[in-house]
């Protein structure tokens, strides 16, 4: 059977460590011990599909070491299918994040194995995603690679979702396979050139549906997220909830998301629920760690 949602992105391991304050050039300080931790975008966000009771699979790429076997772990445990994460012959992805007592973080992410993933992998993998319902891509893979998936999504009649994260230049092709182009506000800020600071995000969601795509999500962090299609462009509200670790955040909402559109829930309907899942995620520590199951979502 294939997979309902596929997911095209990468597997990283989070290299943590935390500092009292970060060097300069030239300069050494102490941290903390380093923890280690499953990330990826892609990773991420096959796991928040997957705990939320999906059939998912991720397509992507790590290393033949200690981290690959991580990573492999941490999707065998969520329950994301991994018959499409090639061992290949690079090191696994690594993100070296320092975190400051600000809740700051610094990351350096040296993609290794996630670099190979290509469009002849996408091509090895196109019987799930041609069954599939949902495709879900984000940006630490090549962009030809991503570009080619949604493309053959197109064509099959799979709904194709980008998560434009970290921000990328898409063909005008891909952008207008889009349904939707997900961005929080830096990244709809990069595609829009110097936006005008006084053009709230539902303005800034229809100059990105100008852009071509068939919707667009922006998220928002705590004020939640706006929605555009063609019929025109509401607000999602995010619960309020206290926030101790927001990161990962964006990879919940994205593969929340994707579930509930795979489900046939409507654009508006989904990103509610996804902002219901991401605010979960925000109260506790972590990425894949914090993603709830269906049962633990806030109201
Ligand atoms: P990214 O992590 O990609 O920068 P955002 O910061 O916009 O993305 O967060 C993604 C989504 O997570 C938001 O749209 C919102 O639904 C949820 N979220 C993030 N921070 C909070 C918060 N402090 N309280 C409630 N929800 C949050």
């Amino acid at each position: 059977m294939p997979p309902k949602v596929l997911v095209v992105g990468s597997a990283n391991a989070d290299l943590v460590v935390a500092v009292d304050r970060r060097p300069g050039g030239g300069e050494t300080v102490l941290g903390a011990d380093t923890v280690v931790l499953p990330g990826g975008k892609g990773a991420n966000t096959a796991v928040a599909a997957a705990k939320l009771g999906a059939s998912v699979a991720l397509l992507g790429a790590v290393g033949d070491d200690q981290y690959g076997a991580l990573l492999r772990e941490s999707l065998r445990g969520a329950g994301v299918r991994a018959e499409l994460v090639r061992t290949a012959d690079r090191p696994t992805g690594i993100a070296y994040i320092t975190v400051t007592p600000d809740g700051e973080n610094s990351i350096v992410v040296s993609p290794g194995a996630n670099a190979q993933v290509s469009s002849s992998d996408v091509d090895a993998a196109v019987e799930a995603l041609r069954g599939a319902r949902v495709l879900v891509c984000s940006l630490e893979v090549p962009v030809a690679s991503v570009e080619h998936a949604v493309a053959l999504a197109a064509e099959a009649g799979v709904r194709p979702l980008v998560n434009l994260s970290p921000v990328a230049e898409l063909s005008a092709r891909t952008l207008a396979a889009l349904d939707p182009l997900v961005v929080n506000e830096h990244e709809a800020g990069w595609l829009l050139g110097e936006p005008d600071p006084a053009d709230d995000a539902v303005t800034l969601a229809g100059r990105l549906l100008e852009l071509g795509p068939r919707s667009v999500v922006i998220t928002l962090g705590a004020r939640g997220a706006v929605v555009a299609t063609a019929d025109g462009a509401h607000r999602v509200a995010a619960p309020s909830v206290r926030a101790v670790d927001t990161t990962g955040a964006g990879d919940a909402f994205a593969g929340a998301l994707a579930v509930r559109l795979a489900e046939g829930d409507g654009l508006a309907e989904a990103a509610g629920y996804a902002a219901r899942v991401a605010a979960t995620s925000v109260t506790r520590n972590g990425a894949q760690p914090s993603y709830p199951s269906t049962d633990e979502v806030v109201a």
